[in-house]
């Protein structure tokens, strides 16, 4: 049983649970496992310097070399260390609010290091002490300040550059003062857009928005978008994994369409391949991979299942509908520099505008409800559901996704709160909303409620 680490590493309100003297002991504990070369960075929050110290300390004391990155996006750390690094370290909360930050370790791959070494961490942390090496084997403490650039030349190696300076595009981008401010708006420079920034000063206070990359904390950029008469707007969360599409009519573009678009390209391209998402994304994935050679493998909700999935068949392309996709021979993880490049690539070669190309995708609608639930009552709850829907095609490999003539509903208990989760999709919307409810009502005929 875990005791620190939830599904986004550690990440807990900075200075009340999330000290220096935790973050120094438990980065001892991860040095100890793993020795080497460790490379460090984090986001723009305020509070990232004094963990990121904390953890270098920690890291030199268990004898590792640290190798300080600075600020950068997550995906840019984990393409260091695949590249040059035995383990990694990255100070962020993602999408949480300001208050908030975490401790994501990161394996020699770039890939979030898998259970069972956090499970070493954290024997290391609570039972045993971690390893403190004598004075003369303490590391040093190097800076690796072009990682940055190296990262967005790369990007800008696998696109078409050509095609897309040609396109003229206009493109928006908010990185909500976080992590893609040192990255997105100069790689789309790069590439000829022509840019205009919104709240791409870094600031932990994040005064422009809420790191979150939703439609209610994206109605500004939205606004922006249709009234520049821009091609495109852009947006990340705080540590910029995660990049959400406004289309040119001011419209936010759901994750799983992003995703699809790209998935149709990325088929379309390298003749077929293998494509690895969650049971909770949209069956268009499937419908595309269908029509272009593709192969569809779902795994649990999680980012680092997807990654690790897509490293274990070598798939070609990855991600979930939050709008994170994972190009695996890139980076082990959602990337948002690829994931711009490859979105105005294929604005600009297709010649239409966005809204055109997600309006020539499968079209499915969606509908996310949830109902609260003990968690001591969670486990039970799901095998009844299990049980009472055996009359219909279901999927266990996360909660119980329940298959109908009109689509499928999945209900999952969160990881994080008490509650389940019943998401539903069908082709017609009344059918979605429909199917959502039903998911509640098992729910709660479980509960007795
Ligand atoms: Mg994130």
């Amino acid at each position: 049983m875990k005791r620190l680490f939830g599904t986004f590493g550690v990440r807990r309100i900075a200075n009340q649970q999330l000290t220096p003297e935790f973050a120094s002991k438990l980065a001892a504990a991860y040095g100890t496992v793993v020795t080497g070369k460790v490379a460090v960075g984090g986001d723009t929050r305020t509070s990232t310097g004094m963990i990121k110290h904390a953890v270098t300390a920690g890291l030199l004391s268990s004898g590792c070399e640290v190798v300080d990155l600075g600020v950068l996006p997550t995906p840019a750390l984990q393409f260091a260390v695949r590249n040059y690094y035995d383990g990694g370290v990255m100070i962020t909360a993602s999408h949480n609010p300001p208050k908030y930050n975490g401790i994501k370790f990161v394996d020699s791959d770039g890939i979030g290091i898998p259970e069972d070494m956090e499970e070493r961490v954290e024997d290391m942390y609570f039972d045993e002490n971690p390893d403190r090496v004598s004075w003369d084997e303490i590391g040093e403490v190097s800076e690796n300040s072009g990682i940055m650039s190296e990262y967005i030349q790369t990007v800008i190696n696998r696109v078409d550059s050509d095609a897309i300076a040609d396109a003229k595009l206009k493109v928006v981008v908010d990185c909500g003062s976080g992590a893609a401010c040192f990255t997105t708006p100069y790689l789309l420079r790069m590439l000829g857009c022509e840019v205009t920034t919104m709240n791409c000063q870094p600031d932990g206070f994040f005064p422009g928005r809420n790191p979150e990359p939703t439609p209610e904390n994206l109605k500004e950029l939205m606004n922006v978008v249709k009234s520049t008469g821009a091609d495109l707007g852009i947006a990340h969360d705080g540590d910029a994994d995660r990049t959400i599409c406004i289309d040119e009519n001011g419209n936010f573009v759901f994750g799983d369409k992003t995703f699809t678009l790209v998935e149709k390209h990325m088929l379309m391209e390298n003749n077929g391949g293998t494509i690895v998402t969650t049971v909770a994304t949209s069956s268009a994935i499937y419908d595309i991979a269908d029509e272009y050679k593709g192969k569809v493998i779902s795994t649990k909700v999680g980012d680092l299942v997807v990654a690790r999935k897509l490293k274990d068949v070598n798939g070609l392309f990855g991600g979930e509908e939050n709008g994170g996709l994972i190009f695996p021979d890139f980076v082990y993880g959602r990337d948002s520099a690829l994931a711009t490049a490859k979105i105005v690539e294929i604005i600009a070669k297709e010649g239409k505008p966005l809204s055109k190309l997600i309006s020539e995708l499968p079209s499915y609608y969606s509908v996310k409800m949830k109902v609260g639930c003990p968690e001591d009552r969670k486990v039970e709850v799901m095998e009844e559901i299990a049980e009472a829907t055996q009359d219909h095609k279901v999927d266990t490999t996360d909660g119980v996704k329940i298959f109908t003539d009109e689509g499928w509903v999945i209900v999952r208990p969160s990881g994080t709160e008490p509650i389940f989760r019943c998401f539903a999709e069908a082709k017609k919307p009344e059918d979605a909303k429909r199917m959502a409810e039903w998911g509640i009502k098992l729910v709660k005929e479980q509960l007795k409620l």
